[in-house]
């Protein structure tokens, strides 16, 4: 399990456009908690009593330079992308 803290600092990290690898050794998190973190998808970030959510994610959209939608950056849909291009690489079968 990790804290709230390492997870917030992980988030803050991929905003700035660090890699997972860096993410993970900085935070000191395992890269498959960085990719889930990245994709939005982390237990502590779907949670519905998290403690709050970073102010640019509620008030403000952007065009995404990758795939062109209008969403919160960093793009979910594209991170999603990448989580599942992940997954597909490091587990052939995923059970989840
Ligand atoms: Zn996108």
């Amino acid at each position: 399990m990790i804290q709230l803290a390492q997870l917030h600092f992980a988030e803050r990290l991929l905003r700035q456009r660090k890699s997972q690898r860096t993410v993970a050794r900085t935070a000191q998190i395992s890269r498959g908690t960085v990719a889930t973190i990245a994709a939005g998808l982390h237990r502590h970030q779907l949670a519905p009593d998290s403690p709050q959510t970073p102010d640019d994610w509620t008030t403000t959209y952007h065009r995404c330079d990758t795939c062109g939608a209008l969403v919160h950056l960093p793009c979910l849909a594209c991170q999603l992308r990448e989580h599942l291009r992940l997954l597909g690489k490091y587990h052939a079968h995923p059970h989840r």
